[in-house]
């Protein structure tokens, strides 16, 4: 049985949990950890699990919302982490209890859990992203990314859940506050993805035998639960209750598949 869950996610911090398994042996990972140590353990607390118990800590890319805690985690619980080098060289901090360094075009197995990595547009120094699977089930998890190409789509058709970047809104972007550097730097190709083309990826998929999605990394400067929800379900077609969002304050309590 796969089980995820959201400790939170946006520009301020990201963290996934997937766990797959029954009992106390289960397979635990953390995927991304953006947020301190103290706010780790107390949002695991919420979803009922513990630091201690986690198996891994996996890293798409280095940049602070996704990476900031793991170093402590990692040194205070003796969790190892994996990561491709190009990231592992661009962390602050990257003196982990023990690391594994992954080849963003290779699957490997942390326990119970197969890792899919592939490699995605975003500005940073190896960025990659996941699909896991426990046999039975898959789950994608794509939260940063750029634009997509025919090699992402290829790795996200026919997934049972879907974990899906829906960043901001085009308009309210170019017409916010941001300053146009930073404008400039999300809306790019190797920014982040918005509500219209996490729509059109979504159009592209072979999703017959989707039962789970949740729109993730939702801005909170320049989008609106609204149309984030909108976008997805007319990525979809479905209606607007099908899909959720993962909040920055609380990411979303556990899924099964
Ligand atoms: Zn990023
Ligand atoms: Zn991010």
């Amino acid at each position: 049985m796969l089980r995820f869950a959201s400790l939170g996610s946006g520009s301020k911090g990201n963290a996934t949990l997937i766990e797959s398994g029954v009992n106390d042996k289960d397979t635990r990972i953390l995927l991304d950890c953006g947020f301190s140590t103290k706010e780790v353990e107390g949002r695991l607390e919420k979803l009922g699990r513990t630091a201690e118990s986690l198996t891994a800590i996996v890293i798409t890319h280095e940049h602070s919302d996704h990476v900031s805690g793991a170093g402590r985690l990692s040194r205070k619980y003796n969790i190892p982490v994996w990561l491709t080098v190009g990231t592992s060289h661009a962390c602050r901090d990257n003196d982990f209890y023990e690391t594994h360094f992954i080849n963003s075009h290779a699957d490997f197995e942390i326990e119970a859990l197969n890792l899919h990595p592939f490699p995605v547009p975003h500005d940073a120094r190896e960025p990659c992203q996941f699909v896991f699977s426990d046999g039975a089930s898959r789950l994608g998890v794509v939260t940063d990314l750029g634009y997509y190409t025919p090699h992402i789509i290829s790795h996200l058709d026919k997934l049972d859940s879907l974990l899906l970047e829906c960043n901001y809104d085009e308009r309210m972007l170019l017409n916010g506050t941001y300053p146009h550097s930073l404008k400039k730097r999300v809306h790019g190709d190797k920014g982040h993805l918005d509500n219209k083309h996490a729509s059109e990826l979504l159009k592209k998929l072979d999703l017959n035998q989707l039962k789970n999605i949740v729109g993730m990394h939702v801005s909170e400067k320049n989008n609106t639960e609204e149309y984030a929800s909108n976008a997805l379900c007319e990525g979809l077609g479905c209606e607007q209750n099908a899909v959720s969002l993962a909040s920055q304050a609380e990411g979303f309590s556990w899924r099964e598949m």
